[in-house]
Order: structure tokens, then sequence, then C-alpha cells
């Protein structure tokens, strides 16, 4: 099982990371990005590459 976290205190919400999330598991909810659903993410680590503020962390429990 995977948890992923956002830090929105530097996430510029620009999207890079839903665009490259082929499972979902990162959407736009509305103006926002959240993390909709942490067992849709295969750990590909696509959205850790494209995030220009590294913002996201990736923890396997
Ligand atoms: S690691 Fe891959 S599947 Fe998981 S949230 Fe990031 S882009 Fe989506
Ligand atoms: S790629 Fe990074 S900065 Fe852009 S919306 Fe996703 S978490 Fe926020």
């Amino acid at each position: 099982m995977r948890i992923i976290t956002i830090n929105y205190s530097t996430c510029r919400r620009c999207g890079a990371c839903v665009k490259v999330c082929g499972p979902g598991a990162i959407a736009k909810i509305d103006d926002d990005v959240g993390v909709v659903d942490s067992n849709l993410c295969y750990g590909c680590m696509e959205c850790i590459k494209v995030c220009p503020t590294g913002s996201i962390k990736i923890q396997n429990i």
C-alpha cells in the first residue's frame, strides 16, 4: 500500500502531476489538485519526476 502526500504550501496547482498519472490517483478537484485514491497508485513515480516544486512524496507502507 502507498501513501501519497502533496505539500500544499509549495504546490503551484500546475496540474503536471495530474497529466502523467495514468490511473488517476492524483486528479484535479475543482481548481485544486488532490489525491483521489492512493490505492490506484502503481508507483511509476512520474508525478514526482514532473513536479517542479518537489511537492509530492510517496511512501510504501
Ligand atoms: S507514482 Fe504514478 S501512479 Fe502513483 S500517483 Fe504518481 S503518477 Fe500516479
Ligand atoms: S506537479 Fe507539483 S506543483 Fe504541480 S500540481 Fe502537482 S504537486 Fe502541485
